[in-house]
This record gives C-alpha cells, structure tokens and sequence, in this order.
C-alpha cells in the first residue's frame, strides 16, 4: 500500500475493519460494546497499516544497509499509545469519525488505554520523545530496554499519604507489542572463570556461568509523525532457560525447579521506582547486566545476518547510553569479542571506543552509579577480569602520561574506588570508553566539564559535549492540546508538527487583540476541561477563571515542591491578615510521584495534602486560593493538565536540574514560567526574551559562593519575619488538629539539617516574583502577549532539533530516505 492509498482510507473502510475486528474482541455483537473491546478492535485496525509499515521500512533498510543509532536506555516512559500513532498516520479524523458512527466518543476511548509507564520520569520520557523524533526524522533506529512485567507503581492518597500498588499495565493484553521468538537470547551469569592454554601456548579464558537466563524480545512498533517510517524499540523479557530445570523437575524436585523459573522471571518483573539515586541492589545489577547483554547480541546477530566479517561493525553501528545504567554494555561487547570471536586485546578496546556514546544526566552525587566489586565478583566474573585490564591500561597509559607519577590522580581517576567496600565507578568507565559524552543542556555540560569531569575533560578535550533536550510536539502539543492545535494552523502555513521554528510566525500576532482573545479562549476551554477532571479526580471544585499554577514533575528536594509549598503558606497568611487582599484567585496543581522509600519526598506530599485540606475547605478566604494535588502522575495526566496550565513551576536549586523536559511541555502550551536559571530554563528564557518568563532566586555560581561561605538557613529564618511565621506556622497543629509536629520532617531539613537545596536562601526572592507574576496576570492583553511568545518560541526545545544534533555531532547518521524520496534527491528535485 502507498502512502496515497492509505491517506485515503474512508471512514466507511475504516470503519468496517472495525467491525471486522470486533469479531474477535466483542462476545456478542447484539449487545451494546463494551469500552475495551472497541479499544482492542480500533488498535487492531491500526495496526494493521502500522505492521505493514514496519515491513516495509525493513526491507527499504535491509536494501541500503544504513548505518544505525542503537538507543539502550533502562527506562522508556510512552504513555498511551492509539492517540499518538493517529495523530502520526494522520488517521486521527477518519478514526474520530468512525468511532462516532459505533456510538463512541474517541477520547473515552482513548481512556480505556494504560499508559506504558516503563519509567520514572524526564529521563525515560526523554528516551520515548527521541524513539518519535527518530522515526519522523526516518533514522534507522533501534530502542532497547525491558519489558518489566510492573511498571512505576500507581500513586493513590490515603489520610492525605501517598499510597503504592503495582502497575498492571498488561492485564488485559497489550495490543502494541508482538513476541519475536526467533531474536531470543542466552544470557550467562554467576560462575567461574578457566584459563584454558590452547595448543600453541596462548592463553584463553573460558566463563563457566552458574545459571543461564532466556531474554525474550517484544517489540513495540515506533510509528514516526507524516512519514513512512516505523522503527521498533525491542523490550527484554526474562524466562528461566529450558536446559535448566527440567533435570530437577524430572528427578522429582518440582520445588527446585520451579524457584530457578521464579527467580529468572523476577529479573524483568519490576522498575525500581527511584528517579536520581542510584538503588544498589543486586536484581537492579542484574536488571541492566540482562538487558544490556541481550542488546549487544541482538547488534551482533543483526550485523552478522549481513557480514561475513567485522571490518564494517563501528561503521554500521553507534550504541548510545542513556545514563550509566547500560555502562555494562561496553564490557559485554570487550567480552564477546574477546572469548567468542577472537579479537586481540587491542582490537576489541579499538571497536568499543568506536560504538559507544554517553549521556549523562546528572550530577547529583546519589544518582551517580557505583557497583561493589564484590557482585561483579559473584555474577560477572569475566567481566570483572576486563575491567581490571581496562582500568590498568588507562592508569598506566593516559593517566600517567597526563600526570606522571600522580598516585592523588591515578586514585582519583580510577574505575575502582578504594575504600572498606570496592567500588566500581561506572560514569568512569562509560567516559573512558565512549567517543563522545554529553550533557542534557548548555549550563548541565558546562558543569559536567567543570565539576563533574574536569580531569576527562583535559585528558580528552573533544568528547565532552552538549545536546540540549527536546520533547516531541506530536504528543506534546498536536495530540494533546488539539484545539490551540487547530488555532495555530490558521495562523502557521505549512506542517509545524515536523518544523517547530514555523511557530515564530506567531510572534506577529502576539499583540493582535483578535489572535489573543482567540488564544486565552482556547486556555479557558482548557481549563474548564481540566477543572472536570480535577473534581473527578478529589472532589475539589475550581474555578476557571482563576491562575493554573501548575507543578508537574518527581517529588526530589532539589525540584523544591516544599519552596512551592511556602509561598501558598505565604499567600494564605496574608489572605487570613486581610481577606480583601487584592490578588487574582488561584489554583495550585501538583502532580508528583515520591520514591516508596524517600522519607522526606512523602512527608512533602503529605503536608501539601494537608494544607491542601485546610484551605480549601476555609470559607474565610473566598475561593481564592485552591490547592489540588492530582493522584497517580503520568504521562496521560501530563497530556490533560498541560494543555490548562497558565503558570508552569521549575523552581530547582541553580544547578540540581540537568536540563528539565516539563519546563519545555508547560511553555509550549503558553504557560508563563516561573523559574530558577537552572538546567534548560537558562534557554527556554533566551528564546522568549527577559519579558515573557518570571526568574528568580539565586545563579549556579552565587549558590557556590554560599556553600564557600557556609550557608546558614537559621539566620534566614530568624531574619526574615514573615517565612519565620510560615515554618512556625507548619510546626503547630493547625494542618493536622491535635497532632503537633506532625509535618515537622520539613522544618526540621530546613531548619536543623542544613536546607541542603537552599529553599530559604530563594524564599523571598521567588515570593517577589510571584507577586510580578500576579500583577501581570492583572493585565489581560499582556499576559495573553506573553503567553503567545512562550508558545511561539520553542521551536529550539523539538526532539527533533535534539536528535539532529546528535545525529549530525555525534552519530554521524546518514538518511535512510525511502526509494522515491532518494531518487528525488538525486535528480535535484
Ligand atoms: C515530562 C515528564 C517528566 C519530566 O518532568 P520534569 O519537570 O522535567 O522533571 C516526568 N514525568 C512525566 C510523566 C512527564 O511527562
């Protein structure tokens, strides 16, 4: 089928291939259809089209044999799946209207999907935005990561506490994925290792491992926006390998052999829920050794399938890592060529500096991975073995040659940290390896040279780099927000969805009074939905006419939910001192997941509840104020509360956030950001200019300055008469009658434990700009002017852009343009 004919679908034909699928999904076509069993019979029919996509962009890559970016990431957040893959067949209409003709509304049935939760938050969205823009951008790519069976738990509020269950996202069946049995893989762990001597003297090492697990691929078909292209990311599942326990079984030991099934199933049974810290646990360890080994075999079997030796692999293939959690995947490519195809020494360390490129996301101390020698010892001894020759060969050769004699520096430097317990330093060893690391956004990989790394950076001068974030605007504007979608495309000629920078054309009408009340019309539409779904989901009633105060993000200290907390403290107190205060009503809205095992993160969600409660629920201060926290944050919550949202909260300490995603969400649908010069903030207020977002609080380099001098909240505290009534005020009883204390783990880190994240350092600061903030809400025309800028200028912040860079600076991709486009090009078309 060409694109023409497809394009071309009726609502009729589309609409009996409905049916026909209804076949197999309704029990009884007589009665009325169930929600689910239309959801399944609508996938089904894009599939279809998806399917033969995917075939045919194989063969078209088999044909020109492209080089490939192969993307291995822990964590991929993808949220639902039939909105955007309509929207990106640009069937999304036809699919309205056809549904329309079955009795059903699209969007309920679009509720009827589970969100793709295999992720905690920007670092796996990141990973899910990248798959859409690399499959728009027709790159032959490939995503790797598991298929945990539970996704990031379900967030509910018991007592105002944050409650966990599992994530069920495969009860019923997952209609966007398909087993590929024939890709499985053996993974080795546990084990020994034998020195062999071959019969002319050499020496070979041979792994004996102690038990052996089945990977088994699913993969999810990527569908990329207006194009011909649908790649694939490759999800690893783990099954007990059949040589194993069928011995035991048969001898009669079903116990035995049924735990061995047990524990091989519990490597991808479920996502650890912490964002930025490292989890140290054996399984997580186990976690990424499998599905990194997996990977790097399913690479080798691609290229093999079309080589008959190794001498194109490093111009064929270019693995990136996202974060260190794939760093294993560099020694199970050293090991594999070492032990199963024979490489030299020199030749294998040769290719893997060639395949590998890293990202890092982070600098926070607690997120950066380190892995005790010992579990390397116990499960991958072999590798272990390489990482010592690794580490001798970069001491002895770059360390030494940089800083003779240095032992301060070889100590420093080196893959394994000294120490009661041996580490392995893995952000280390990916940089030692990788051709290229970058950081996430400028500021992040300025600091990451600086701070982070700056030794790497003077032994290796070129690798450090930048690659600004992005979001894909499919979903993150098309898709979710389709009525500001359809204003803006009878402003914007040609397709804005696939070329982002069109929007500045909207900079013309950012003072158009016509345009404006069009736009802000659109926002209170928004709004009005969102306020639905907010008293469905508490019970709360909003207004919409009130400001949207949106934050969206992981509960972290550093993203300061609690600096957010004190000012709506602020706010309430100066209503309670005079209930006539003139300020523009408004509804805080806080979405946020905390780690389970994040103490402070739950007490801050708990005391949001908590004064949450008490002032919507006070008659005194008129509806004023509204506080809702939504439960369960995700991405299909984000795709609602966005589109509504009039202020967008990116409020970290200078320095904390990498780069940020949601700050990029929020300003694309025109909310007005209020924020630190932190991560992509910094850009996102360059592209909009001075006048279109809010700053505040204090720079990366005033909040070393205070750590230089010694930081002292206390003095904040006793300086500062009205946040000293706040922080009082949280450590009575007036958010929880009768119990004192009980929201006193806050206080107690600001006050007692230092305020690590300078939450009172930046108090008044970000109090005085929200009051700028609500003034200029006062002025309509103005605001609805610096909401149209935000929108108009985030052309830079596509994951298209992003990929391009990566592609151009780091992958050195070519396109794999289909027959005719390629033809095209080539007659100068
Ligand atoms: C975009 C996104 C994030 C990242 O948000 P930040 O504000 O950048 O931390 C986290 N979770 C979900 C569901 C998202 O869609």
């Amino acid at each position: 089928m060409t694109s023409k004919s497809r394009k071309n679908i009726t609502v009729k034909a589309f609409k009996a291939r409905i049916q026909h699928h209804l076949n197999f999904h309704a029990v009884d076509l007589s009665h009325s259809i169930d929600k689910k069993a239309i959801l399944m019979a609508v996938c089904s029919s894009v599939n279809e089209i998806v399917f033969d996509k995917l075939q045919s962009t194989n063969i078209r890559r088999h044909e020109r044999n492209s080089r490939s970016i192969n993307y291995l990431s822990l964590e991929y957040l993808m949220g639902r799946m039939l909105s955007n893959n309509l929207h990106n067949l640009q069937l999304f209409k036809t699919a309205q209207a056809a549904t329309k003709e079955l009795g059903f509304e699209i969007e309920d049935i679009f509720e009827e999907g589970h969100d793709l939760a295999l992720g905690n938050g920007g670092l796996g969205r990141l990973a899910a935005c990248y798959l859409d823009s690399l499959a728009t951008l027709d790159y032959n790519a490939m995503g790797y990561g598991i298929h945990y069976e539970h996704g990031l738990f379900e967030q509910q509020f018991y007592n105002n506490r944050q409650i966990e269950s599992p994530d069920e996202w495969r009860e019923y069946g997952n209609p966007w994925e398909v087993c590929r049995p024939e890709a499985e893989q053996e993974i080795p762990l546990y084990g020994h290792v034998e020195t062999v001597a071959e019969t002319d003297g050499t020496l070979r090492k041979v792994w004996h491992p102690g038990q052996i697990i089945k990977g088994v691929p699913w993969d999810v078909p990527i569908v990329g926006y207006n194009c011909e292209t649908v790649n694939v990311l490759r999800l690893w599942e783990s099954r007990a390998s059949s040589h194993f326990d069928w011995e035991a079984f048969n001898a009669g030991d079903y116990q035995d052999a049924n735990s061995a099934q047990t524990q091989a199933e519990t490597i991808s049974k479920v996502l650890y829920p912490n964002d930025s810290t490292a989890a140290g646990k054996e399984l997580r360890f186990i976690q990424q050794y499998f599905f990194c080994a997996c990977s790097i075999k399913d690479i080798i079997r691609r290229y093999l399938k079309h080589h008959d030796d190794w001498s194109q692999f490093a111009d064929k293939f270019v693995i990136q890592l996202n974060d260190t959690h794939p760093t294993i995947a560099i020694l199970e490519l050293m090991r594999l060529l070492l032990d199963e195809y024979r490489f030299s020494w020199d030749n294998a360390w040769q290719m893997c500096k060639q395949v590998f490129a890293y990202t890092n996301h982070t600098l926070l101390p607690e997120a950066l991975e380190k892995w005790s020698v010992e579990l390397f010892e116990t499960i991958l001894p072999r590798h272990l073995e390489i990482l010592y020759r690794i580490n001798e060969e970069f001491l002895n050769g770059q360390v030494d040659k940089m800083w003779p004699g240095d032992t301060a520096m070889r100590r420093k430097l080196s893959l394994i940290e000294e120490g009661q317990q041996k580490m392995v330093r893995m952000a280390h060893l990916s940089v030692i390896t990788s051709f290229k690391v970058n950081g996430v956004a400028e500021i992040h990989s300025e600091l990451v040279k600086q701070d982070l790394f700056p030794e790497f950076h003077k032994l290796y001068p070129n690798k450090l780099t930048n690659v600004t974030n992005g979001i894909t605007p499919r979903r993150w504007l098309k898709a979710c927000n389709p009525a500001l979608s359809d204003l803006i495309s009878k402003k914007v000629k040609g397709d804005w969805a696939k070329n982002l920078s069109l929007l500045s054309t909207l900079t013309d009408y950012a003072e158009d009074k016509k345009f404006q009340q069009q736009f802000m019309q659109v926002k209170r539409e928004n709004k009005v939905k969102l306020s639905e779904e907010i008293k469905k989901l508490t019970g709360v009633s909003v207004n919409p006419d009130a400001i949207f105060d949106v934050q969206i993000k992981r509960l972290h200290e550093y993203k300061r939910q609690h600096l957010n907390l004190l000012h709506i403290l602020a706010l309430y107190r100066r209503l309670l001192e005079n209930p006539r205060l003139d300020i523009n009503p408004r509804v805080f809205i806080f979405g946020a997941k905390a780690a389970p095992g994040y103490y402070l993160a739950k007490e801050i969600i708990y005391a949001i509840n908590c004064v949450a409660e008490k002032i919507n629920n006070d008659a005194r201060i008129n509806d004023k104020l509204k506080v809702v926290f939504l439960p369960n944050y995700r991405v299909s919550l984000a795709e609602k509360i966005i589109p509504a949202a009039d202020v967008s909260e990116q409020i970290s300490t200078a320095g904390k956030e990498a780069s940020g995603t949601g700050n990029m969400k929020l300003a694309l649908n025109g909310a007005v950001t209020i924020g630190t010069l932190d991560g992509a903030n910094i850009e996102i207020a360059e592209e909009v200019g001075d006048d279109n977002i809010f700053i505040f609080g204090k720079t990366v380099d005033e909040i070393k300055a205070l750590n230089r001098q010694g930081y002292d909240p206390v003095s904040i505290y006793n300086s500062e008469p009205e946040l000293k009534s706040i922080i009082d005020w949280l450590d009575s009883d007036y958010f929880t009658p009768g119990k004192f204390g009980e929201l006193s783990a806050i206080t107690q880190s600001l006050l007692n434990d230092g305020d690590h994240y300078k939450v009172l350092a930046d108090f008044v600061s970000y109090s005085q700009a929200q009051e700028a903030l609500d003034k200029a809400y006062k002025d309509q025309a103005g605001w609805a002017k610096m909401a149209i800028m935000n929108t108009a200028m985030m052309g830079k912040f596509t994951s298209d852009r992003s990929i391009e860079d990566y592609a151009n600076n780091i992958w050195s991709l070519d396109k794999n343009l289909p027959a005719t486009q390629a033809v095209k090009l080539a007659s100068g078309e």
